[in-house]
Protein backbone atom coordinates (compact mmCIF):
# COMPACT_ATOMS: atom_id res chain seq x y z
CA UNK A 1 0.00 0.00 0.00
CA UNK A 2 1.40 3.70 -0.91
CA UNK A 3 0.71 5.94 1.61
CA UNK A 4 2.54 8.61 0.55
CA UNK A 5 -0.63 10.94 -0.45
CA UNK A 6 -1.37 11.10 2.74
CA UNK A 7 2.37 13.12 3.51
CA UNK A 8 1.80 16.65 5.14
CA UNK A 9 3.78 19.04 2.14
CA UNK A 10 6.41 20.27 4.07
CA UNK A 11 7.74 17.14 5.43
CA UNK A 12 7.39 15.78 1.50
CA UNK A 13 9.92 19.20 0.62
CA UNK A 14 12.20 18.00 2.74
CA UNK A 15 12.39 14.53 2.02
CA UNK A 16 12.63 15.87 -1.76
CA UNK A 17 15.73 17.86 -0.35
CA UNK A 18 18.14 14.50 0.73
CA UNK A 19 20.21 13.55 -1.71
CA UNK A 20 20.14 8.99 -1.44
CA UNK A 21 21.73 6.68 -3.36
CA UNK A 22 18.75 3.94 -3.96
CA UNK A 23 21.29 1.43 -4.72
CA UNK A 24 23.00 1.60 -1.52
CA UNK A 25 21.71 1.01 2.33
CA UNK A 26 19.40 3.23 4.41
CA UNK A 27 18.83 3.70 8.02
CA UNK A 28 15.97 5.79 8.93
CA UNK A 29 16.08 6.66 12.55
CA UNK A 30 13.61 8.18 14.99
CA UNK A 31 15.72 10.42 17.67
CA UNK A 32 13.43 10.23 21.28
CA UNK A 33 13.87 7.32 22.90
CA UNK A 34 16.44 5.77 19.93
CA UNK A 35 19.26 8.16 19.63
CA UNK A 36 18.18 10.79 22.58
CA UNK A 37 17.21 10.58 26.34
CA UNK A 38 13.64 11.42 25.83
CA UNK A 39 12.60 9.80 29.20
CA UNK A 40 15.18 11.22 31.31
CA UNK A 41 15.12 15.07 29.85
CA UNK A 42 11.20 15.07 30.17
CA UNK A 43 11.72 13.76 33.90
CA UNK A 44 14.21 16.88 34.73
CA UNK A 45 12.12 19.53 32.93
CA UNK A 46 9.00 18.34 34.43
CA UNK A 47 11.40 18.25 38.06
CA UNK A 48 11.38 21.93 37.49
CA UNK A 49 7.46 21.81 37.01
CA UNK A 50 7.03 20.28 40.31
CA UNK A 51 5.84 17.18 38.31
CA UNK A 52 6.75 13.65 37.78
CA UNK A 53 6.26 10.78 35.29
CA UNK A 54 4.59 8.09 36.54
CA UNK A 55 5.83 4.95 34.35
CA UNK A 56 2.91 3.01 35.00
CA UNK A 57 1.96 2.19 31.38
CA UNK A 58 3.59 3.57 27.86
CA UNK A 59 1.90 6.99 27.37
CA UNK A 60 2.52 10.46 28.78
CA UNK A 61 -1.02 11.21 29.17
CA UNK A 62 -2.91 10.31 32.26
CA UNK A 63 0.91 9.68 33.55
CA UNK A 64 2.47 13.38 34.94
CA UNK A 65 1.40 13.87 38.19
CA UNK A 66 1.97 16.68 40.87
CA UNK A 67 4.84 16.20 43.17
CA UNK A 68 2.96 17.64 46.04
CA UNK A 69 -0.33 15.75 45.48
CA UNK A 70 0.25 12.87 43.31
CA UNK A 71 -2.67 14.57 41.11
CA UNK A 72 -2.44 13.43 37.66
CA UNK A 73 -2.07 16.16 35.06
CA UNK A 74 -5.52 17.10 32.92
CA UNK A 75 -4.63 14.27 29.76
CA UNK A 76 -6.03 17.81 27.77
CA UNK A 77 -2.87 19.84 29.14
CA UNK A 78 -0.57 16.88 28.00
CA UNK A 79 0.00 18.64 24.46
CA UNK A 80 1.04 21.99 25.79
CA UNK A 81 3.53 20.55 28.90
CA UNK A 82 5.40 18.67 25.61
CA UNK A 83 5.30 21.63 23.59
CA UNK A 84 6.96 23.81 26.58
CA UNK A 85 8.97 20.89 26.79
CA UNK A 86 10.39 20.52 22.96
CA UNK A 87 10.77 24.29 23.26
CA UNK A 88 13.08 24.03 26.19
CA UNK A 89 14.76 20.93 25.80
CA UNK A 90 14.88 19.88 22.39
CA UNK A 91 18.18 20.60 22.17
CA UNK A 92 19.84 19.68 25.35
CA UNK A 93 18.51 15.81 25.30
CA UNK A 94 21.61 13.51 26.03
CA UNK A 95 22.54 10.86 23.56
CA UNK A 96 21.82 7.03 24.28
CA UNK A 97 24.61 5.02 25.23
CA UNK A 98 26.72 3.80 22.29
CA UNK A 99 24.32 5.06 19.58
CA UNK A 100 26.94 7.64 18.10
CA UNK A 101 29.60 4.97 17.85
CA UNK A 102 27.23 2.26 16.20
CA UNK A 103 25.68 4.54 13.37
CA UNK A 104 29.70 6.15 12.98
CA UNK A 105 30.17 2.19 11.89
CA UNK A 106 27.18 1.91 10.26
CA UNK A 107 27.74 5.17 8.34
CA UNK A 108 30.53 2.95 6.33
CA UNK A 109 27.98 0.86 4.56
CA UNK A 110 24.60 2.38 4.64
CA UNK A 111 23.57 6.11 4.65
CA UNK A 112 21.63 7.38 7.79
CA UNK A 113 18.90 9.45 7.88
CA UNK A 114 17.01 10.64 11.20
CA UNK A 115 13.21 10.96 10.77
CA UNK A 116 11.91 12.97 14.57
CA UNK A 117 8.52 13.80 15.27
CA UNK A 118 10.22 16.89 16.55
CA UNK A 119 8.10 20.26 16.28
CA UNK A 120 9.42 22.32 13.38
CA UNK A 121 10.57 25.24 14.75
CA UNK A 122 13.08 22.81 17.10
CA UNK A 123 14.61 20.83 14.03
CA UNK A 124 17.75 23.01 13.80
CA UNK A 125 18.28 22.78 17.46
CA UNK A 126 17.90 18.92 17.61
CA UNK A 127 20.30 18.55 14.70
CA UNK A 128 22.79 20.69 16.36
CA UNK A 129 22.33 18.68 19.69
CA UNK A 130 22.73 15.43 17.44
CA UNK A 131 25.55 16.57 15.97
CA UNK A 132 27.07 18.30 18.91
CA UNK A 133 26.63 14.58 20.51
CA UNK A 134 28.92 12.89 17.48
CA UNK A 135 25.47 12.23 15.31
CA UNK A 136 25.49 14.43 12.24
CA UNK A 137 23.06 12.87 9.88
CA UNK A 138 20.15 14.70 8.27
CA UNK A 139 17.35 15.64 10.55
CA UNK A 140 13.82 15.46 8.98
CA UNK A 141 10.64 17.08 11.36
CA UNK A 142 8.06 14.07 10.32
CA UNK A 143 4.57 15.18 11.06
CA UNK A 144 2.19 12.04 12.50
CA UNK A 145 2.83 8.61 11.80
CA UNK A 146 5.96 7.62 9.68
CA UNK A 147 4.76 4.90 6.88
CA UNK A 148 3.76 8.04 4.42
CA UNK A 149 7.43 9.64 5.05
CA UNK A 150 9.43 6.03 5.03
CA UNK A 151 7.20 4.91 1.80
CA UNK A 152 8.40 8.37 0.28
CA UNK A 153 11.99 7.61 0.27
CA UNK A 154 12.12 4.10 0.03
CA UNK A 155 9.83 3.62 -2.66
CA UNK A 156 12.78 3.91 -5.02
CA UNK A 157 15.38 1.89 -3.00
CA UNK A 158 16.93 -1.62 -4.71
CA UNK A 159 19.07 -1.38 -1.20
CA UNK A 160 18.17 -2.51 2.13
CA UNK A 161 15.75 -0.19 4.22
CA UNK A 162 15.84 0.21 7.88
CA UNK A 163 13.75 1.90 10.24
CA UNK A 164 14.27 2.04 13.78
CA UNK A 165 11.45 3.27 16.44
CA UNK A 166 10.13 3.12 19.89
CA UNK A 167 6.53 3.64 19.03
CA UNK A 168 4.39 0.25 18.08
CA UNK A 169 2.37 2.34 15.72
CA UNK A 170 5.14 4.07 13.43
CA UNK A 171 6.66 0.05 13.16
CA UNK A 172 3.21 -0.53 11.73
CA UNK A 173 2.60 2.54 10.31
CA UNK A 174 5.85 1.14 8.16
CA UNK A 175 5.11 -1.94 8.04
CA UNK A 176 2.08 -1.05 6.24
CA UNK A 177 4.04 1.60 3.80
CA UNK A 178 6.61 -0.07 3.03
CA UNK A 179 6.63 -3.83 3.95
CA UNK A 180 9.90 -4.91 2.46
CA UNK A 181 11.54 -2.28 5.35
CA UNK A 182 13.44 -4.43 8.33
CA UNK A 183 12.50 -3.36 11.50
CA UNK A 184 13.79 -2.63 14.53
CA UNK A 185 11.67 -1.85 17.70
CA UNK A 186 14.18 0.41 19.99
CA UNK A 187 13.39 1.49 23.17
CA UNK A 188 16.70 3.05 25.41
CA UNK A 189 15.15 3.44 28.38
CA UNK A 190 14.71 -0.27 30.27
CA UNK A 191 11.91 1.04 32.32
CA UNK A 192 9.75 1.82 29.20
CA UNK A 193 10.88 -1.02 27.25
CA UNK A 194 9.49 -2.92 30.09
CA UNK A 195 5.95 -1.68 29.74
CA UNK A 196 5.55 -3.09 26.16
CA UNK A 197 5.83 -6.43 24.31
CA UNK A 198 7.87 -5.95 21.17
CA UNK A 199 5.71 -4.90 18.18
CA UNK A 200 4.77 -7.25 16.25
CA UNK A 201 5.73 -5.38 13.38
CA UNK A 202 9.31 -5.31 14.02
CA UNK A 203 11.88 -7.77 13.32
CA UNK A 204 14.22 -6.91 16.38
CA UNK A 205 13.93 -5.70 20.04
CA UNK A 206 16.40 -4.00 21.43
CA UNK A 207 17.74 -1.20 24.28
CA UNK A 208 21.11 -2.05 23.24
CA UNK A 209 22.72 -0.17 20.73
CA UNK A 210 25.50 -2.60 20.08
CA UNK A 211 22.84 -5.22 19.34
CA UNK A 212 20.93 -3.00 17.08
CA UNK A 213 23.84 -2.73 15.08
CA UNK A 214 24.74 -6.42 15.30
CA UNK A 215 21.69 -7.11 14.13
CA UNK A 216 21.85 -4.26 10.72
CA UNK A 217 25.43 -5.70 10.03
CA UNK A 218 24.17 -9.13 9.91
CA UNK A 219 21.14 -8.29 7.70
CA UNK A 220 23.74 -6.12 5.49
CA UNK A 221 26.33 -8.87 5.08
CA UNK A 222 23.33 -11.31 4.63
CA UNK A 223 22.36 -9.47 1.25
CA UNK A 224 26.03 -8.77 -0.17
CA UNK A 225 26.64 -5.16 1.69
MG1 LIG B 1 10.61 8.07 19.63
Amino acid sequence: MNTSSDLDTGVRAALNELKLDPTQPLIISDADEVLLQFVAGLERYLDGQGLWLDLQTFALSGNIKHKETDEPVPVEKTPDLLAGFFKAEAGNLTAVDHAAEALDALSNRAQIIVLTNVPTAQRDARAESLARQGMSYPVIANKGLKGPAVSHIADAFTAPVFFLDDIPHNLKSVAESHEESRRLHFIADKRLAKLLPPSEHSHFHSSHWPDAQAFMEAELAAQGF
